[in-house]
Order: structure tokens, then sequence, then C-alpha cells
């Protein structure tokens, strides 16, 4: 199969060519078509599997359709990853309208952050000191969410993130879809993920 066949958005099919991207790696195999039929996903995918796309399309895909504003959530531990997201999330949603997204992380200044929310932005990717740092003062609205990605789980708890993005996510719908990806399982993250996913799907690779 190649993503030529996937019944994917014409301008999205012609992103992915001009990306080199032909053939879905096996976690994007996956990950695709559960992601898109809107169910929660704990999956272990390692760096350099294509994981990042992987939530990606399924992510883009829905937003294309949503009006609200923000309406997807990506988490990742650090703002080198966030900002490794933004740029192929970016790179995949090249000529499609109305797909702006927001970078809310630590280490930059905060005014062009909150600036930059204001303009009906769809994909917020934050790191989650920021973020909560954001809903405390009341400056962002979760309330559009429909799905949540927390990328890199078992670096998030590594680094001491657990409570944080427990937090975060108690501002975003009960029903909002979310995607728990990590490069391991460890029973720490079966535990994070038996308190944020409803029935979820596993995806191992
Ligand atoms: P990741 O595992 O998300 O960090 O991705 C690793 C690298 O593989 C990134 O540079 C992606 O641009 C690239 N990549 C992801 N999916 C594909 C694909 N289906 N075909 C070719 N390259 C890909």
């Amino acid at each position: 199969i190649d993503f030529e066949h996937c019944g994917f958005p014409e301008v999205l099919n012609h992103n992915l060519k001009q990306s080199g991207y032909e053939v879905p790696t096996p976690v994007q195999m996956q990950m695709i078509p559960v992601g898109l039929l809107g169910r929660d996903i704990l999956a272990s995918a390692d760096t350099g599997s294509g994981k990042t796309a992987a939530f990606l399309l399924p992510v883009i895909i829905q937003a294309v359709f949503e009006n609200k504003t923000p309406c997807a959530l990506i988490l990742t531990p650090t703002r080198e990853l966030a900002v490794q997201i933004e740029r192929q999330a970016k790179e995949l949603m090249r000529g499609l309208p109305r797909m702006k997204t927001v970078l809310l992380v630590g280490g930059l200044p905060l005014p062009p952050q909150l600036h930059r929310l204001r303009q009906h932005v769809k994909i917020i990717i934050a790191t989650p000191g920021r973020l909560l740092d954001i809903i405390k003062q009341g400056s962002v609205a979760l309330s559009g969410i429909k799905v949540v990605i927390v990328d890199e789980a078992d670096t998030m708890l590594k680094m001491g993130f657990q409570q944080q993005v427990l937090d975060i996510l108690e501002n975003v719908p009960n029903d909002c879809q979310t995607m728990l990806v990590s490069a391991t399982i460890p029973a720490s993250i079966e535990q994070l993920a038996g308190q944020l996913l409803h029935n979820p799907v596993r995806i191992t690779t």
C-alpha cells in the first residue's frame, strides 16, 4: 500500500510526495486508520519510526474539517521536539487553508506566543510547563479541543511532567480523542494510560 491510495485530500498526497513519503512506515500503517476512526491509542514507537507523521496525519485530516480553534493539542517534553513537530506539520499542511499552528514552549518569550494564539490557530504544539502557565493565566480556552497527543510520554515522566500533563488534560473536553506515544511502555506508562485513555487500541512496532 502507498499513501496515494489512502483517500487523503489531494493537497496532502502532493505534500507527502514532495517530502519523499511514498510508503507508510509500520507505525503509520497501524496508527493512521485507527486515529482517523477517533479511537484512543496507546502506541509504542521510537524516534525514527515515523511516529510524528503517524499522529500528525490523523490530526491534520480531522483539523481540516473542524471549525473550532484550537481543535488539536500536541504535548511534547522539549522545545526542540516541539519545533520539529511544527516543522513537519507545516510541511504536510502546505497549501491547506486555515491551518495555523502555534508553539507554546518554555525558553522563548511569552507575548509573541500569546499573540499567535489569538489568530485562530487550529493546532497547539506545547511543552507542559508553558502551556500550564498560559492556562492558569486564563489566556487559552481548550474547550474546542477534539484530539490530544501526548508524545514521548516516557520522557515526560522522566522529566517529572506527569502532574502537569494531568492538570492540562483536566482542561480539555472529556470526550476528546487521546493518543499516547512512548518509546517504551513500562508500568508507569500503563498507569498514565489508564488515567488518560478510554478503551485504547494498542499499537506496537
Ligand atoms: P520520526 O520517527 O517521526 O522522528 O520520523 C523520522 C523521519 O522519517 C522524519 O525525518 C520523517 O520526515 C521521516 N518519515 C516519516 N514517515 C516517512 C515515510 N512514510 N516515508 C519516508 N520518510 C518518512
